[in-house]
C-alpha cells in the first residue's frame, strides 16, 4: 500500500510541474503577445502622429504651430505665406479670410518632443527653421505707433493695402493697445485693430511685393479690381469683386 501511495504522489507531483510548466509557458506566450501589441500600437501610433505633425503646405514637421478657424495646422511661415495668395484652407476648403494668427505651444512641445525622440537627426534642421520663423515674426512687429504714420493693412478679402494710423489707444501703461487705421485707396473706410493683430504689418512689407495680389487704383468702388501675380509676362489675370 505504502509503495502505491508513493507512486500516486509521485505522479501527482509530476503533473503539478508538468501543469506549472504549461500555464508559465503560457503566460509567457500571452506576455510576449500583449508586448507585441503594445509594440504594433507604438507604430501605429508614432505613425499616426508623424501624419499629424506634418505641415501639408511643406510636407516638413510643422514648425512653430498655427491652427486655422477650422482646426487645421500649419508652419507659421507657411500659412502667412500661403494666405497671401489663397483665401480657404488647403486640407479642407474652408474659408480663411481675415483671420488672426494662433500659435499652439503645446503642438510645438509635442512635435519638438517627438523629433528628439525620434528623429534626432532632424533636430538641426527643424531648429533653423524655427529660428528663421522667428526672425520674419520679427520683421512684421510695427515698432513705432503714431499717428499719420502709414503702416500695411489686410482687409476683409485678404488683400494687403496702404493704410494710415488715425487714432491710437493706450492701455494702463501708457502703450498702444488699439489702433484705427483709415484705408489709404477708401479714405472712408477706417477699423480698429488690436495692436498685436497679425492683420498690420510696416509699410511695404507687402504692399510693395509684386508677387502677391493687390487692388488697382480704379475709379468705380463697386468694383475693385485685383491683379494677380503671372510666372509669365502675359497680362495679369484680372478679379472682378462686385
Ligand atoms: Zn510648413
Ligand atoms: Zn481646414
Amino acid at each position: 500500500m505504502e509503495g502505491e501511495e508513493l507512486k500516486q504522489q509521485e505522479l501527482q507531483v509530476k503533473k503539478y510541474i508538468r501543469k506549472s510548466r504549461y500555464t508559465k509557458k503560457k503566460e509567457r506566450k500571452s506576455k510576449l503577445s500583449q508586448e507585441v501589441q503594445a509594440h504594433k500600437q507604438k507604430i501605429s501610433e508614432i505613425r499616426h502622429l508623424e501624419k499629424d505633425f506634418i505641415c501639408a503646405i511643406c510636407l516638413q514637421y510643422i514648425c512653430c504651430s498655427t491652427s486655422t478657424k477650422c482646426g487645421h495646422a500649419f508652419c507659421e511661415t507657411c500659412l502667412t505665406e500661403y494666405e497671401l495668395l489663397f483665401d480657404k484652407c488647403l486640407v479642407c476648403d474652408a474659408s480663411i479670410k481675415n483671420q488672426e494668427i494662433r500659435s499652439c505651444f503645446l503642438l510645438d512641445n509635442l512635435i519638438q518632443e517627438f523629433i528628439e525622440r525620434n528623429h534626432p537627426s532632424e533636430l538641426q534642421n527643424f531648429n533653423k527653421r524655427k529660428a528663421e520663423c522667428i526672425q520674419q515674426r520679427q520683421k512684421k512687429q510695427i515698432q513705432d505707433w503714431q499717428i499719420g504714420t502709414k503702416i500695411d493693412i489686410r482687409d476683409s478679402n485678404n488683400i494687403w493695402c496702404v493704410g494710415i494710423i488715425s487714432r491710437i489707444q493706450p492701455n494702463k501703461n501708457n502703450q498702444a493697445q488699439n489702433v484705427v487705421v483709415c484705408y489709404v485707396n477708401n479714405l472712408n473706410i477706417q477699423e480698429e485693430l488690436p495692436c498685436a493683430s497679425s492683420r498690420l504689418a510696416p509699410f511695404g512689407l507687402y504692399t510693395s511685393r509684386k508677387d502677391i495680389p493687390h487692388y488697382n487704383n480704379c475709379q468705380n468702388s463697386s468694383e475693385l479690381v485685383i491683379l494677380l501675380p503671372t510666372i509669365s509676362d502675359n497680362v495679369p489675370q484680372k478679379l472682378f469683386i462686385q
